[in-house]
């Protein structure tokens, strides 16, 4: 099996007007210009990506929108559909974040379909899954996160995995500070991985897995010297130049 390049995801959530994210990705294109052995990627809002397309220009920087409906067109009031997300200049899209899970009720089904359509619109997928504080605590964390998984594994050919990140945030870890230990997380992400390969064979070996959760400078390398953690999904710290660019060198220490 191919070794898992690592990917390291800004998801911005509702942060930044066009110029600030512009002169955010200005700097991280600084930054991270030599960078070859990590993909990096930000998720700005809806209403910024075309602009931070253009000012991304030829870097490799990837950009991504933090939602994709799953149909293409129509009367959808205030949806953003893939093909138009592809037109803004996206490679990819998040979908199933717990924010949305929890407050725009997207449960596994609406999660699943919205993969398959970002998939069959052009997009490469992350799919997010992670268990609550309450699920933790009665040992329903690998119940939880494997009903997420499957309904979308359900949806996906071993093809489409190529395109297909995994994100395990733990809901509890999310923009609180709390991380999961490396310990926690692995276990977690091993778990996920088990699943894959029994669905897909040999492919799932293949599928990146991110953890995130409070990912920052200071505890990145630490998580990412776990076997099946391949980079992270950042939020708060991915508002920062600098602080985002020290967790993707962090990503990218692991293969030296
Ligand atoms: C997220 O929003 O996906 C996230 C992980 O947020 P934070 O890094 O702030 O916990």
């Amino acid at each position: 099996m191919a070794a898992r390049t690592p990917i390291v995801v800004g998801n911005w959530k509702l942060h930044n007007t066009i110029a600030q994210g512009e002169t955010l990705v200005t700097e991280l294109k600084n930054q991270l210009g030599t960078i070859r052995d990590v993909e990096v990627g930000v998720a700005p809002v809806f209403t910024s990506l075309s602009s931070i397309s253009k000012r991304l220009g030829d870097s490799k920087i990837l950009l991504g929108a933090q939602d994709c409906f799953y149909e293409n067109g129509g009367a959808w009031t205030g949806e953003v559909s893939a093909p138009m997300l592809v037109d803004a200049g996206c490679s990819f899209a998040i979908v199933g974040h717990s924010e949305r899970r929890a407050n725009f009720g997207d449960t596994d089904s609406v999660v699943a379909r919205k993969a398959r359509a970002a998939l069959d619109g052009g997009l490469s997928v992350i799919v997010c899954v992670g268990e609550s504080e309450q699920e933790r605590d009665s040992g329903k964390t690998m119940e939880r996160v494997g009903t997420q998984l499957s309904a979308t594994l359900e949806v996906l050919t071993s093809e489409d995995l190529e395109r297909v990140v995994i994100a395990y945030e733990p809901v509890w870890a999310i923009g609180t500070g709390r991380t999961a230990t490396p310990a926690q997380a692995q276990e977690v992400h091993a778990f996920l991985r088990k699943q894959m390969s029994q669905r897909f064979q040999g492919v799932g070996a293949g599928v990146r897995i991110q953890y995130g959760g409070s990912v920052k400078p200071g505890n990145a390398k630490e998580l990412m010297s776990e076997a099946d953690i391949d980079g992270a999904l950042v939020g708060g710290a991915s508002l920062k130049a600098g602080d985002f660019g020290a967790i993707v060198k962090a990503c990218s220490a692991r293969q030296s």
